[in-house]
């Protein structure tokens, strides 16, 4: 390596340590105002080469400015991205190497360390070793390939070969699922309409029986049905469906079962929380976002199949440029296996995290995290100018002033925009509530205790 890539290292290496020191003095939400930086951007690329130096305090100048941390153990909004220590530096090595994984052949330990990692997933999430796994960008594309896969199985593969034309195919999940379902049902030709949202019950969970009915109903239509997902924690609130349940419709009725479990499934690495997914070993397929609540940064979501030779049916294409020769039944390419071709090296992020922390060190990290969300929930349930909005699962706790929208709105306002901590909302049977995730990687009490005053003040 040049003088230059050592000097230009060490100075990006002392800015990291001193930013993950320090972040704490960072407002957690972006305070940039709409074209900041686009004001601040030259108009057209440089020439010259320009000095690291110059790029790097720019950076700092210009951007950083534009930046929302992530890693602030304040930022308690939406769900957490986490990162840590090894999976940043398992990611300057993959950039080092710049692998594209997409075929055995075009590195043979980037298909074999994913392969394994799975493999060291599933056992962590107490999954039955009938599932095979990989690697995907978002669970928005896992989701989407289960639904290839299921569409192709339930048409006995015709749709590739013909299209959608006359096969009335419908599918289902509850009212509060996540916006990629629907997106999936729109990409793979389905149609937004022929997507069912069941309505839910009091905890927001999917109501089975009305499930049911909806199948009956489209059966007696001359439709389709093919595709149920369930709930293991869903976004606005956490709730989770009843799998058991949804598991025996799937199977009366010969539905691909496919459980979202994007954000809460890892906590499935917690014994005392696997009563919650019971069944979850009869789905057909689930997704799980380590990129999320695992200290892996993003992107690395966790997709969980039982039927790979359907997968590999429904994806696998192979060009003459694409043939190596271990094109063989010994080896695994991974292109076959979902929408993308080429495959950035996500396995090694997660081999350096479970190495470093082992599943004790991460079980530590997500028992601090719900065991301080429930000390909140406490005192915000004792205090009675607030009210809990819904039932606390995982770490995410739902709440709102005993008071207007708007109050609640203009609470959620003034505590964002005063960089002490970042917060989001969601609506629950048609109120403004204000979600809370305790759930970055450093977190600690007092963290907690800090935000607890600020909302307080900020409130009253
Ligand atoms: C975050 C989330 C998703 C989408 O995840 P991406 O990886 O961003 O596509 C899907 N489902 C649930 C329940 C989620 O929380």
């Amino acid at each position: 390596m040049s003088q230059d890539f050592l000097k230009d290292l060490a100075l990006l290496s002392d800015w990291m340590e001193h930013y993950r020191e320090n972040i704490k003095n960072y407002p957690v939400m972006s305070q940039a105002q709409p074209n900041d930086l686009l004001k601040k951007l030259p108009l057209s690329p440089p020439l010259e080469s320009q000095p690291f130096e110059k790029t790097f305090a720019e950076f700092q100048e210009k951007i950083l400015p534009g930046i929302t941390h992530w890693q602030h153990p304040k930022f308690f909004a939406y769900f957490p991205s986490n990162s840590s220590p090894p999976s940043v530096l398992a990611e300057m090595l993959i950039a080092t190497l710049g692998v594209q994984g997409m075929s055995w052949i075009t590195s043979p330990a980037a298909t074999e360390l994913e392969i394994r990692m799975m493999e060291w997933l599933r056992e962590a999430f107490g999954l039955s070793s009938d599932f095979s796994g990989l690697i995907q960008d978002s669970a928005s594309a896992s989701t989407m390939t289960a639904m290839i896969v299921a569409r192709e199985r339930a048409t006995d593969f015709t749709v590739n070969e013909q299209g959608m034309s006359g096969q009335n195919l419908v599918a289902y999940c509850s009212v509060e699922a996540h916006s990629s379902i629907e997106k999936a049902a729109k990409m793979i030709g389905l149609g937004r309409k022929n997507l069912r949202l069941v309505p839910v019950n009091e905890n927001l969970e999917m109501r089975t029986d009305l499930l049911e009915e909806y199948i009956e109903a489209d059966i007696a239509q001359g439709l389709k049905p093919f595709f149920v997902v369930g709930a293991f924690g869903t976004t606005s609130t956490t709730a989770v469906d009843n799998l058991d349940q949804i598991a025996v419709l799937a199977q009366k009725y010969r539905l691909w079962f496919h459980v979202d479990a994007a954000y809460a499934g890892s906590a499935l690495i917690l014994p005392e929380m696997r009563g919650l997914a019971q069944s979850i070993d009869a789905a057909d397929s689930i997704v799980v976002n380590p990129h999320k609540w695992l200290m892996t940064t993003f992107d690395c979501s966790a997709f969980f199949i039982k039927d790979k030779n359907s997968l590999i049916r429904s994806f696998s294409i192979l060009p003459e440029y694409l043939k190596t020769s271990g094109d063989t039944e010994e080896v695994v390419n991974f292109r076959d296996w979902g929408p993308g071709l080429g495959r950035r090296f996500r396995s090694l992020k997660l081999y350096f995290v479970l190495q470093s922390y082992g599943i004790a060190g991460l079980q530590k990290i997500l028992r601090r995290h719900i065991h301080l969300s429930q000390k909140l929930e406490s005192w915000i349930a004792a205090d009675k100018r607030f009210e809990i909005c819904a039932k606390r699962n995982f770490n995410l706790v739902c709440f709102r002033l005993k008071s207007t929208d708007q109050a609640n709105a203009d609470l959620l306002h003034k505590l964002n925009s005063s960089g002490r901590m970042f917060l989001s909302h969601t609506k629950i049977k048609g109120q403004y509530v204000i979600r809370l995730v305790v759930g970055q990687t450093d977190v600690q009490e007092l963290d907690i205790r800090e935000a607890w005053d600020e909302i307080l003040s900020a409130a009253f």
